[in-house]
This record gives structure tokens, C-alpha cells and sequence, in this order.
């Protein structure tokens, strides 16, 4: 397992001085530090990149993408393996998608990278029925597309930036809606088979990467321009998802948690544990079921946003 968490990191070079400097200073220190420790920690729990690795970083133009770029730029400097990075951006041809933006961003960085300009905005309106949304057929066509140009680029993982509220916010879906206890995982084989999908921010929470981007000032590209609604189920969870962490905070990063730390005996998938089977065994177990107490709940001191046990046990206190 490569460790991308050890050694101070020190914060990544502003874009410009903020106003009120020394204030500004420590708090984007602060974020910078806190952003670096928990991609790297998740790149390590989830063994995301190995040495030789080509990552494709997937560049929408929107404040999570400009983050990790961000953050595997600055991790790569001081990662214990060599890896490559290249960017790419799907230009889908949304009307007023300004083109040059992230080209000229991405030349200014340095690094290697690839625009692919599809028309699927054109292919997405032909196919479907005005006031349907657009997004199932814009995604699996985009989806396809970022596949192929892996393959065309020689990249071994391609990287996405989904983060914590993502993938909470999928889990919840997919229970509320789905019927399934299922949610966005952080490693992945795509379903051509083909390609291992990585996603570096699953341990970030989106209101950093919003602070993260305000810093550093990227030049987003507003994500409104296809014009299609916004997935209503989506929203509405992640707005419930936000009114609660604001009255208790602390709740997204718990149920995160809670998808690392699963107890198939205390859930009802048959397939996942042998329910038909159990018998009393007639040996205390500690660990065994209290099943007339309530479970008790972890004071808010437990926690620790990073206090996280995704894989063989890490202690990863910031
Ligand atoms: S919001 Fe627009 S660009 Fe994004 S998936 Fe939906 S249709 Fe495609």
C-alpha cells in the first residue's frame, strides 16, 4: 500500500494574496493541509494509484474537478511513487461553453492534457422529448466517450470528483428511491470492464472543496449551461443532507463511516449472511449482540471527521 499521507504538506501556492493576509493565510493553511490528508488517506486506504499509474483526471470545469486536479498535482510532488497525470476535458458543446478556458488554465499548469470535443449536447436533444431531463442519456454518453479516450491515452485509472456528499447523497437515493443499500464507491472496475475508476475526494466534504476553490480562485465554468433540469431526487436530498449536518454536524461524515463499517449479520440481505443457519453456540462474545439494549450512540468527541477505518486499520489522526 503506497503512503501518500506522511510528511508535513505544506499549503500549495495561493493564486493571488488574500485581503486579510494573516488570518487568510492560516485558515488556507489549514484547509490546504486538511484537503491533502484526507485525499491522501483515502489514495492510500483504497490502494487508488500504484507506481506507474497513468491517472486520467476527468476536468469539468466545475469546483470539484479543478480541486483534485489541484490536490494529485501538489500530492504527486511528494508521493513516495512516480505516477503520471493527464487531464481531459469533455467539450460536450453546450451552448456558451467557453472553450478556451480550461486550455489555456491546464497550458498555464504545465501538464499534459487532452480536450475531446464531442457534440453528445447536440446527440442528447435529438433524443430527448423537450421537459424530459437530459442527464441519464448526457452521462452514459459522456460516460462512454472518457472510456474510449482512456484507452486512447494509455491511462490505467481514470479519476473522478465525486466527494463525501456525493457519495452520501447516492447512498441515500438509493435507499429512499431504489430500494438498495448501495452507494458510490471510491474504487471501482467500469462496466465496460475495461478501466479502474478512482475517486480521490471521497473523503472531502463539499463545503472545503467550495473554500478550496474560492482560495485558489479557479476559473469555473457554470455547470447550468446544457440547460436541463436538475435531477430532483438529488436535489432534495442534498439540500435535507445539508439543513441537517447544519443542526447536527457531524452526520454526513458518520453515515460515510458508516458505509466502511458493515455488518452484514445486523442487516437483512440473505446473501451477504447465512440468517437460515444461526444457532446458539453457547460461547460468550463480547462483540455479540445486545439484542434487548439500544445501541448506543458515538458522542459527537468520537467523531473525528478523520478518524476513519476503511481498510485495514489506519490510525489517521490529522
Ligand atoms: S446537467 Fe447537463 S451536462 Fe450535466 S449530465 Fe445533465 S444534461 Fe449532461
Amino acid at each position: 500500500m503506497n503512503d501518500f499521507t506522511d510528511g508535513a504538506v505544506a499549503a500549495a501556492p495561493a493564486a493571488a494574496p488574500p485581503k486579510d493576509t494573516r488570518k487568510a493565510d492560516f485558515e488556507a493553511n489549514k484547509l490546504s493541509k486538511r484537503l491533502h490528508h484526507q485525499v491522501g488517506l483515502a489514495i492510500s486506504d483504497f490502494d487508488m494509484i500504484e507506481a506507474g499509474d497513468k491517472v486520467m483526471v476527468c476536468l469539468s470545469g466545475g469546483k470539484d474537478s479543478y480541486t483534485m486536479l489541484d490536490i494529485l498535482l501538489s500530492l504527486r510532488r511528494r508521493a513516495p511513487i512516480h505516477f503520471d497525470i493527464v487531464a481531459v476535458n469533455l467539450d460536450q458543446k453546450q451552448p456558451g461553453f467557453p472553450a478556451h478556458v480550461l486550455p489555456e488554465y491546464l497550458a498555464k499548469l504545465d501538464i499534459p492534457f487532452h480536450i475531446e470535443n464531442q457534440d453528445t449536447y447536440g446527440i442528447v436533444k435529438k433524443l430527448v422529448p423537450e421537459g424530459q431531463t437530459m442527464c441519464s442519456l448526457c452521462s452514459r454518453l459522456r460516460r462512454g466517450i472518457l472510456y474510449r479516450v482512456a484507452g486512447e491515452l494509455g491511462a490505467t485509472k481514470i479519476a473522478l470528483g465525486h466527494h463525501r456528499d456525493d457519495m452520501v447523497v447516492t447512498m441515500l437515493i438509493n435507499m429512499f428511491f431504489g430500494g438498495r443499500l448501495k452507494g458510490m464507491p471510491p474504487k471501482l472496475v467500469s462496466d465496460d470492464g475495461k478501466n479502474v475508476v478512482i475517486r480521490p475526494l471521497a473523503y472531502v466534504a463539499e463545503t472545503e472543496i467550495e473554500k478550496w476553490a474560492r482560495h485558489r480562485r479557479f476559473p469555473i465554468i457554470p455547470c447550468t449551461l446544457c440547460g436541463s433540469q436538475d435531477n430532483l431526487q438529488r436535489v432534495q436530498v442534498k439540500k435535507m443532507l445539508r439543513d441537517w449536518e447544519r443542526q447536527h454536524p457531524g452526520r454526513s461524515d458518520n453515515m460515510l463511516r458508516a458505509m466502511a463499517h458493515v455488518v452484514p449479520s445486523h442487516l437483512m440481505d440473505r446473501k451477504l449472511f447465512p440468517f437460515t443457519t444461526v444457532q446458539a453456540t453457547g460461547v460468550p462474545d463480547a462483540d455479540g449482540d445486545v439484542a434487548f439494549d439500544e445501541e448506543p450512540c458515538a458522542p459527537p468527541a468520537a467523531a473525528s471527521p478523520l478518524r476513519w477505518q476503511a481498510g485495514p486499520s489506519r490510525d489517521t489522526q490529522e
